[in-house]
């Protein structure tokens, strides 16, 4: 692999940058590579580099996404969705919801909506590795690895970020892009709300005995909804959510008990599951940052929000938070602003949070929905749902909020 995009941390000190990322997952490294072809100067701070060799017969990653027509269209204007067809992806052409406790279902369909797929699930490893191909052979990024830091200083006429190894590194902006537990966001003192779900996601791919017929399946069953969402052949991702407490108990269970249970939780929907790979769990939180700029610094992706991943949206939004700040930044710079100022960062702002928070708090309605059995919300759901699943209007709206995103799309998502 070619390695002049690393540098030394003695090189990275030596120049001033346009933007320093700190994170280069999903988000950070589209964000770094969004603006190294708008020609800014950006260094992408990473803890470890990615592989980018590709193995055809590697074992699926537990780690997937359901990526949005937005976001495929950020990847493709970004030139990294080659890197994504050429590995392993799959379009699910509909998704079928079902209720454990009432007879009711919603399908939804692609042909109906008159789109090719309602999305595409790709392993999070190929999609960070098809943004990382496109962005090293950029002569105006540059990454940095391995670095702790120490302090951020937003004070002065630019960012100043203080590495534990002595070192300064200088930026008009710092972009904080270093996930959920962001260390620039506390550096920063940028407060976090939080709410604990009380849930936990088992994620990894299995093989179904029957074809998932390019469907996302998922079932709402009083511990938590199931999902299998379809990869090629007859492989699935699993999700399933379980109350935290049930989450050391399900990564302890053997394999063959955990088939019966993932057969248990599905309803047998795919007939039996025939092999398992590799399952791991996280804890859910929403997380929602109380600011997402100051002078000098923006917060994207899980820096800035999580989300209840039971709508897939996570990686979604943190592609149209990076998206949107390349349009600010470009801007910008067209009138003359300093990109590191307030006020053009707050537009920025303006912009996302209110489309995060949203997405957020429907989550939220739907999980409250569907996680208890009371009668009230039962008697809800069955008139509902079939309502919902008749009204072709309502159900090609609600899909195509999801799939194309709400407020206005920046340039890279059109
Ligand atoms: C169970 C589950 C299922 C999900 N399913 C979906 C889905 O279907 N669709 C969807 O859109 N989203 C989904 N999500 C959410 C999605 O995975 C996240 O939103 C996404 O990974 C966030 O990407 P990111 O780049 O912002 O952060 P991360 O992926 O966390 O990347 C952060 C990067 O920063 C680096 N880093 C951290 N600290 C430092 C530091 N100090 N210095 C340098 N580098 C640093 C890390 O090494 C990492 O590479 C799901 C999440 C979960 C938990």
């Amino acid at each position: 692999m070619q390695q002049s995009h690393i540098i030394d941390v003695h090189t990275a000190a030596s120049q001033k940058w346009d933007v320093i990322v700190v994170g280069g997952g999903m988000v950070g490294a589209a964000l770094a590579l969004g603006l190294g072809q708008q020609k800014f100067n950006v260094l992408l701070l990473e803890r470890q580099h990615p592989d980018l060799q590709w193995n055809p017969e590697a074992a699926y990653g537990a780690r997937v996404s359901a990526l949005t027509r937005a976001s495929e269209n950020i990847l493709k204007n970004l030139g990294a969705w080659q890197g994504i067809e050429s590995r392993r992806y799959h379009p699910f052409s509909a998704m079928h919801v079902w209720d454990e406790a009432t007879p009711s279902e919603v399908h939804f369909s692609a042909a109906d909506m008159g789109e090719p797929n309602l999305g595409y699930t790709v392993e999070n490893s190929i999609i960070q590795a098809a943004i990382w191909e496109p962005m090293i052979q950029l002569p105006n990024i540059k990454v940095l690895l391995g670095e702790q830091l120490e302090k951020l200083d937003l004070q002065s006429e630019q960012a100043c970020l203080f590495l534990k190894a002595g070192s300064e590194l200088k930026a008009d902006l710092v972009v904080a892009a270093d996930g959920a537990m962001s260390q620039v966001r506390q550096l920063a003192n940028i407060g976090l709300e939080t709410h604990d779900y009380e849930q936990c996601a088992v994620v990894g791919c299995v093989k179904t005995e029957f074809s998932h017929q390019d469907t996302c399946w998922q079932r709402y069953r009083k511990d938590g909804p199931f999902a299998y969402l379809s990869m090629v052949n007859n492989v699935s991702s699993v999700a399933w959510y379980l109350p935290t407490d049930k989450m050391q108990w399900a990564l302890d269970l053997s394999d063959s008990e955990y088939v019966s249970a993932l057969e248990e939780a599905s309803a047998g929907k795919l007939g039996a599951v025939t092999e398992v790979a590799e399952r791991i769990a996280f804890p859910l939180v929403r997380r929602h940052a109380e600011h997402y700029v100051k002078s000098h610094l923006a917060l994207v992706g899980d820096a800035a929000h999580t989300i209840n991943p039971q709508a897939g949206q996570g990686v979604n939004l943190g592609f149209l938070d990076a998206a949107a700040l390349i349009d600010i930044l470009v801007a910008a710079r067209e009138r003359n602003k300093p990109i590191g100022q307030f006020s053009v960062l707050r537009r920025y702002e303006r912009w996302r949070r209110g489309d995060n928070a949203l997405v957020q708090r429907s989550m939220e309605g739907f999980d409250w929905l569907f996680k208890q059995d009371a009668e009230l919300k039962k008697t809800v759901r069955k008139t509902l749902l079939p309502m919902a699943n008749n009204l072709t209007p309502v159900k090609n709206w609600l899909m195509s909020q999801a799939l194309n995103g709400r407020e206005a799309l920046p340039t890279l998502a059109k």
